[in-house]
């Protein structure tokens, strides 16, 4: 047993990138494992988020608008766009992740009116399942659940649009975009990835794999903060041809002149709806900070490093007591989902403890790695709650 803590801190002591935990605000008492829920907050985001208000909005009132503030849902997208292999031009940072997921479906439908089926991942998580239907309704199309492995048995000349998760938020399985977005353009469909769960954390190559539409949370593993706008990300040479539904005048091609028609803006800019939300935006901008200077490479090796460390911790204390659904191969993202009976009252009494992951219905128990400020002794340590209460013996 003292081989793991041991193993831990050399593991530590070793890290790379142990020096980016200093940017991060954490109680040194948590074992915060939950950050693919919701990110820590990096030390400088309180700061500027106060300097917005005393300064942007205090001082400079609606003059903030056009300096700090109209433009922002691009600049900000111009952060993201690197972490997920965008030129410059093609992401945009507004609204929710369920919103983006509504405008890129309906906009991929738009793009193929002839098509008449949507397919997604039958094991997706709900709201895009749940949008999906609701588009498929509005756009008259059929909706065709899909095992991600057995895609093949879906598309067809007839689909429009797939939407696919790139990393599965109940086990914790990384899904090949490579494979998955070619086998959707050799029917001549339209792929949209979600990157909820792995944005921030894996090199994420867009424009190299001719991905069509991507949408991703900024509030999970990019630490933008609770409930901090998602990203959508449209391929450049679509931006002409691509309408989304919700045509509000934050999406005109020349807002301020309160044309009486809709004409969209020329650019990813025709992604935008209404009002950005400030505040959240520009608290998400100094959230992105953290990542300069940062290879993602280097992000992806410790991810599966902690992770693979916090499976061995797993086996070697907790034996066949619990199951671990994520996969052991390379084929993970930074979580680790275990599967026990009793998960919700041992969530419960680990967060009461102040270790922190969290359960999915009906009996995960999901522990996310944050590499740029989770430690290897956070793994050990989790693990060893986990023994505690299930294999004390040991
Ligand atoms: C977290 C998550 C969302 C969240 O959508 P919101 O609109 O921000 O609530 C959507 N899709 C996936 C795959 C997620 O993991």
């Amino acid at each position: 047993m003292t081989g793991l803590t041991e193993r831990a801190a050399k593991l530590d002591a070793e890290d790379p990138l142990a020096h980016l935990r200093g940017e991060f605000d954490l109680d040194p008492d948590v074992v915060y494992l939950d950050g693919n829920s919701l990110g820590a907050p990096p030390r400088r985001v309180a700061g500027r988020v106060e300097q917005v208000v005393r300064e942007q909005w205090g001082r400079r009132l609606i003059r903030a608008w056009p300096d700090s503030w109209w433009a922002a849902p691009e600049r900000v997208g111009e952060k993201i766009a690197p972490l997920v292999g965008a030129a410059p031009g093609q992401v945009l940072v507004a609204d929710s992740t369920s919103v983006n997921i509504f405008k890129a479906l309906v906009g991929a439908v738009r793009l193929s009116p002839k098509r008449s089926e949507i397919v997604v991942d039958a094991a997706t998580f709900p709201t895009d399942g749940y949008i999906a239907e609701s588009v498929a309704e509005l756009t008259g199309t059929v909706l065709r659940p899909a095992v991600v492995d057995e895609l093949d048995d879906v598309l067809s000349d007839q689909t429009a649009v797939v939407l696919l998760n790139h990393v599965d938020y109940k086990t914790g399985r990384l899904y090949d975009m490579a494979a998955a977005t070619a086998k959707v353009h050799s029917v001549g469909a339209r792929v949209v990835w979600d990157l909820c769960h792995s944005a921030g954390v894996l090199p994420i190559e867009l424009d190299a794999l001719k991905v069509d539409l991507a949408v991703g949370c900024t509030y999970k593993f990019l630490n933008g903060g609770p409930g901090a706008p998602a990203f959508i990300y449209v391929r450049r040479d679509l931006h002409e041809s691509f309408r989304q539904p919700l045509s509000g005048w934050g999406g005109h091609r020349d807002p301020f002149a309160m044309a009486p028609a809709y004409e969209p803006a020329p650019g990813i800019a025709r992604a935008r709806a209404g009002t950005p939300d400030i505040l959240s935006l520009l608290a998400l901008e100094a959230a992105l900070e953290v990542w300069d200077g940062v290879d993602l490479a280097d992000v992806r090796a410790k991810g599966l490093s902690l992770t693979g460390f916090f499976i061995e911790c797993v086996d070697e204390l907790l034996g066949d007591t619990v199951e671990v659904v994520t996969p052991r191969d390379e084929r993970r993202g930074h979580q680790v989902s275990l599967r026990h009976e009793d998960a919700r009252a041992l969530m419960a009494e680990m967060t009461a403890r102040e270790i922190i992951g969290d359960f999915r219905t009906p009996d995960v128990l999901r522990f996310g790695f944050a590499p740029l400020y989770n430690r290897y002794m956070d793994a050990h340590r989790a693990a060893q709650s986990l023994a505690d209460r299930l294999a004390p013996m040991k």
